[in-house]
């Protein structure tokens, strides 16, 4: 399902053909590097964080002060495994849920058309399935539609939800939700938020109401992978606003610029805590760095 497959292909034909040498020497490992750089400015990785792979590549192997006992095929093969991962990784984690300590309320923002009510669907149905008391609440009153949305994928997982036909301030709907679930004591509220077009004022100030109301575990940002290596903008300027805590990409199974916009939003040290691969509720993973990598590298 994963257009990344393209990339990690790429990468591993890059790989292969540099362990075709026993003794591979430093022309057949820049050579390999090339051919990496180019399949990720390709995924729109950007090119400072490409440079920097090559560089910390060719100094973790260091290939010519190699003595002849040492696998040089495998050594490299790791440096750029590890290197992969560090372009992934935010280098610190994302706030934990806990069970048995009162409701987590996980608050959901992202700019409309990023599949950020499909996320919340895909989130709860995730942990309901590992035993948690899930539930949904929808304070996307901005978007005609957002409710049935989510009542439909709610009902489809078989997860309670909440929301309002008629009232139309979001920071009611979520009060009156979190408070009604936290009352009969779920593990886990989830709430939809409003997302506009924009990162327009009003849907910022309309996160900050929503955060003092529900006072949320965690704040979850929704993103959509097409926008490639803008993704670090975008998600640096939702973090100056909102206090982001985990990041979620979707759409990774229809864009050639997945890369680009997974490596960017680590640029943020924003950890990505899991990803959308199609439009499904069970099209949803946990993204673990080193998993990813290895899996793409197949
Ligand atoms: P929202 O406006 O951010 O709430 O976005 P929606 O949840 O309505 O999603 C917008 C569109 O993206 C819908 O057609 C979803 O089915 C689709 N979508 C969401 N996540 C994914 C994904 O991971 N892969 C694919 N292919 N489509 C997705």
């Amino acid at each position: 399902a994963m257009v990344l497959n393209e990339l990690g292909g790429k990468i591993s034909a890059a790989i292969r053909r540099m362990s075709n040498n026993t003794v591979p020497d430093e022309t057949v490992l820049k050579q390999m590097l090339s051919e990496i750089a180019r399949a990720l400015l390709e995924a729109d990785v950007n090119v400072r964080a490409v440079q920097q792979l090559r560089g910390n590549v060719l100094s973790a192997v260091d290939i010519s002060s190699l003595g002849a006992g040492v696998n040089k095929v495998k050594l490299i093969q790791k440096a750029v495994f590890d290197e992969l991962c560090r372009m992934l990784d935010a280098g610190h984690k994302a706030v934990p849920l806990k069970r048995g300590h009162g409701s987590n309320v996980v608050m959901f923002v992202g700019l409309q058309g990023n599949g950020k009510t499909t996320t919340c669907a895909k989130y709860a149905y995730h942990y309901s399935r590992k035993g948690w008391k899930t539930c949904l609440v929808c304070a996307d009153t901005f978007r005609a539609g957002a409710f049935d949305q989510l009542k439909q994928n709610a009902t489809k997982a078989k997860i309670p939800f909440y929301g309002s036909y008629t009232e139309t301030d979001p920071v009611a709907i979520a009060t009156a939700g979190v408070e009604r679930f936290r009352a009969e004591g779920y593990d886990l509220i989830v709430v939809d938020t409003s997302g506009r077009h924009k990162q327009e004022v009003a849907l910022f100030e309309e996160m900050e109401q929503m955060t003092s109301a529900v006072k949320p575990t965690d704040i979850v940002f929704v993103m959509d992978s097409s926008i490639g290596q803008a993704a670090h903008d975008q998600a640096a300027a939702f973090r100056s606003r909102v206090d982001v805590g985990s990041v979620i990409i979707t759409k990774l199974d229809g864009h050639a610029k997945g890369g680009g916009a997974l490596s960017a939003v680590a640029a943020t040290r924003s950890p990505i805590t899991f990803i959308g691969t199609g439009e499904h509720i069970d099209e949803f993973e946990p993204f673990v760095a080193e998993r990813f990598v290895g899996r793409l590298l197949g």
